[in-house]
């Protein structure tokens, strides 16, 4: 990890950046005293200098997400509801089941607040809740994970009755197996003339993708987002695997949310849709994700409905942060502004004095080229 500079890590070992940066020159590595140093570069310091080099991440004191595991207590742990991604082909119907699950589940005096898009809702079935969140693509998905936002705790692949198999299904499949999540097969149009259920098992199964029915652990359910057919099937099912993954999370530990998706909205500055995954997100709660802080201003369901908290596994939109923050962010609660603005901050120039240095470090090789 490059999170120690020149300077610092010549004051560190009560040398003069002059120099360390001489050791590495005779060595030919261009370095300048704002520059990170590499692991390589590290080791032959440590050598050089006779000293022992322990390579630590500058960002740990900074309450970084791995470090958010202290705050959960496992005695306070409670069901949580699980949170459900769906993927597959383009225009195999995963918008158009969304919208088909949504609106078949929400009561029909709230039908009002559907807007057109939305990236996360959560729906009650049997009265249990469910999530269900819209991710961009697969990419993003395997990126959010990447970055340690895996809200994901099922997938759905869907799969067009009539069409089978593509390109991006095999894709997704690669993806959702490596996520480790169960995965469900929504095998949708089913409505259609030319639905052909026995095929899309046959092309799966060829894929380690075995139907139950088939003596394999997938299960595959019809559905028809036009008609709704299977909906319910399908719902029961994500019930079923929940239960047997038993998720649990802390609802008394200090919140943290993933950010599916954020924006600038006109008049309203930053938004952010979040999915929260351990305790409560509430309103004034002081919040810091990535580089960006605040407090929270306004929270609103999915429904488009001012709300004072989300729980676990909920969605909605947060209002109060400062800039946007990117899909992926981890929003973490701290106990007070001033926690949150010098954590943000710190990561914001942390993250700055990389991007500067990388660019030093690029105009060096581009003069040595010239040169
Ligand atoms: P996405 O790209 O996977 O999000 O697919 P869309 O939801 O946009 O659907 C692509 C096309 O398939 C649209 O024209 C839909 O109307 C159609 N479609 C989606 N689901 C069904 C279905 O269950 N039956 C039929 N007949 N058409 C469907
Ligand atoms: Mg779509």
């Amino acid at each position: 990890p490059e999170d120690i500079r020149v300077y610092e890590f010549a004051e560190a070992c009560g040398k003069s950046p002059a120099e360390v940066i001489t050791v590495l020159f005779g060595l030919g590595m261009m370095v300048t005293k704002n520059d990170f140093l590499k692991q390589d570069e590290l080791e032959i310091l440590g050598e050089e200098f006779g000293i022992e080099v322990t390579v630590k991440d500058a960002l740990e004191d900074v309450n970084y997400v791995e470090d958010y595991q202290e705050e959960v207590d496992i005695s306070h742990f409670v069901t949580r509801p699980p949170v459900v991604t769906i993927m597959g082909h383009v225009d195999h119907g995963k918008t158009s089941l969304l919208d088909k699950i949504r609106s078949s589940k929400v009561a029909s005096g709230e039908a009002g607040g559907i807007t057109q898009h939305i990236s996360a809702y959560t729906i009650e079935q049997s009265g249990q809740k469910i999530t269900f969140v819209d991710t961009p693509g697969h990419a993003a998905f395997s990126a959010m994970r990447a970055r340690g936002a895996d809200v994901t705790d099922i997938v759905i692949i869907v799969v067009a009755a009539d069409d089978g198999v593509m390109p991006q299904t095999e894709e997704v499949i690669s993806h959702a197996k490596a996520s480790g999540c169960p995965i469900i097969v929504a095998v949708n149009k089913m409505d259609k003339e030319t639905a052909n259920m026995d095929m899309v098992k046959a092309q799966m199964a060829e894929r380690e993708m075995t139907p139950v029915d088939w003596g394999g652990d997938v299960e595959f359910i019809g559905v028809s987002a036009h008609t709704g057919m299977g909906i319910d099937d399908l719902l029961e099912n994500i019930l079923l695997q929940a239960e047997i993954l038993e998720l649990k999370a802390d609802p008394k530990a200090k919140v943290k949310a993933a950010v599916v998706e954020a924006s600038l909205e006109k008049g309203r500055g930053p938004v952010a849709t979040v999915i929260v995954q351990n305790g409560i997100l509430r309103l004034g709660d002081n919040i810091v994700c990535d580089t960006t802080y605040g407090r929270v201003k306004a929270i609103t369901n999915d429904l488009g409905k001012p709300v004072k908290e989300l729980g676990l596994s909920e969605t909605g939109t947060v209002l109060g942060l400062n800039e946007v923050p990117a899909a992926g962010a981890i929003m973490v609660g701290q106990d007070s502004d001033k926690e949150a603005r010098d954590i943000a901050t710190k990561r914001a120039e942390h993250a700055r004095a990389k991007e500067l240095s990388k660019s030093t470090k690029v105009s060096l090789e581009e003069m040595s080229g010239l040169i």
